[in-house]
């Protein structure tokens, strides 16, 4: 079976482009009949909050994807102390003491010579004795793996046939110096645990595959399957970043954007598929295939989810939206009916108070032409009798049309304005009904005054 996860750090909110990360595995998992374990990678405990945690839950579970089995790393440190005490015992995980500054300035005096900025494993040929002096001076450790240095080929689910030097690279440092791991180690050590046969992020995380396939070999593990998609970037060509707040899935949320038409631009967009609004993870799996990514970058457009969502939302049904109208106040009894006339003109759930707004204010502003308050002033008198219908609209201005000779704009404008204050809007049937016999004869009264 396969087994996917998607493993974000509660150090911010969710954007778009994690979004993606987490489709791909979802779709993935759900094409394949795998399962999809939620990781949680909280080791660096002064960044990482609950808030953020949360949060990471809610979204996922807004993107409808299901979770199989949840972990946070916070809770298996024993479980790695145990793999780092091994690895140190290998003599795989050695102690290095050069402070940022001294690597850096190694590094641009390798560079300046026209030598590549690898690691020249000083802390490798320590003594004993060396070391300790080292940490005599106050120095503590941080820690890198030993790379055995060859080429690591994998055949990328998204990228094909991928080689990497690992002889090219610096020994990879998993443990900080304050004993902290770096996501690495922790990360590796999950995958196996957890038994996760494809891995499918970012492809920021290329050049990091060589040295984590060396590490899950040392640990005995053979390792996963390997997919990295292109990355998602603003139509400028901008990254986007965690801090972007307005591309933050719950900013999305709280606007009332629909979950599948994030999900439908995430996934789509700088793939070979179709780009078009889908109604559900599962139908966006039909034509899911990883080897559609793109080589390019992903460019989107935050109006395209903007587009999708509002189609979404016109075509939602009265119990789709309940808990969204319930929350704003508005009365249950009147919910599907005041939904179903307003839906087309709304881009979110939320925007029906607006209407519902206008239908309760006392007044309305309409600015009539005064041949139009006099028409509004006849239009009084052919109001018909009796309770207001899904007829009496049809009714009312056909008969007005008999009288009066209008047509078009100007048999239905001035009615519009006095009735609603606005030059649009919705259908106009449903909105008399909602606003009643009296409230209707109020407003064209205030009109004609
Ligand atoms: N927490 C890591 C990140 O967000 C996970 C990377 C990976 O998927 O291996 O970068």
């Amino acid at each position: 079976m396969t087994i996917v996860r998607f493993a974000p750090s509660p150090t911010g909110y969710l954007h778009i482009g994690n979004a993606r990360t987490a489709l791909f595995n979802a779709l993935f998992a759900l094409k394949t009949g795998g399962q999809f374990v939620l990781r949680l990678d909280d080791t660096d405990t002064a960044r990482s909050t609950q808030e953020f945690a949360d949060t990471i839950l809610s979204d996922i579970a807004w993107l409808r994807i299901q979770v199989d089995r949840q972990e946070k790393q916070s809770a298996r440190m024993a479980r790695y102390d145990g793999v780092r005490d091994e690895l140190k015992a290998k003599g795989l995980l050695y102690a290095c003491y050069e402070t940022a500054e001294e690597l850096d300035y190694k590094r641009k005096r390798q560079m300046a010579l026209g030598k590549p900025p690898v690691y020249d494993r000083t802390g490798l040929n320590l003594t004993d004795e060396e070391r300790k002096e080292l940490e005599a001076e106050g120095r503590k450790p941080h820690w890198r793996f030993k790379l055995t240095g060859k080429r690591v080929e994998w055949d990328d689910l998204c990228k094909g046939a991928q080689t990497i030097d690992t002889a090219s690279q610096s020994d990879p440092v998993l443990i900080r110096e304050d004993g902290s791991y770096l996501y690495t180690l922790p990360s590796i050590i999950d995958d196996i645990d957890f038994g996760i046969t494809h891995v499918i992020r970012g492809e920021d995380h290329v050049s990091n595959t060589g040295t984590q396939i060396e590490i899950f070999e040392a640990l005995g593990a053979s390792a996963p399957n390997w997919g990295h998609h292109n990355l998602l970037i603003a139509a400028d060509g901008s990254a986007l970043s965690k801090r972007e707040g307005s591309l933050s899935l719950k900013a999305l949320r709280e606007e009332g954007t629909q979950p599948m038409a994030v999900a439908s631009v995430a996934t789509l967009v700088g793939t070979s598929m179709a780009i078009a609004p889908r109604g559900s993870l599962a139908e966006l799996t039909e034509d899911f295939d990883l080897s559609k990514v793109s080589s390019g970058p992903a460019r989107f457009e935050p109006k395209q989810i903007a587009d999708f969502s509002a189609q979404m939302v016109h075509a939602l049904e009265p119990a789709d939206v309940a808990d969204t109208l319930t929350n704003l106040g508005i009365p249950t009894t009147v919910q599907a009916d005041l939904w179903l006339a307003v839906r087309k003109n709304c881009d979110a759930p939320q925007d029906a108070k607006t209407w519902w707004d206008m239908l309760n204010a006392d007044a309305v502003t309409s600015d009539l032409e005064s041949d139009d308050v006099a028409y509004i002033t006849l239009a009084m008198t052919h109001l018909p009798e009796g309770d207001i219908s899904s007829e009496t609209w049809g009714d009312w201005t056909g008969a007005l049309k008999a009288e009066t000779g209008r047509k078009g704009k100007a048999l239905f404008m001035p009615l519009r304005k006095a009735l609603t204050g606005q030059e649009r809007g919705p259908e106009m049937g449903p909105i008399i009904v909602l606003l009643g016999r009296e409230k209707l004869l109020d407003r064209l009264q205030k009109a004609a005054d």
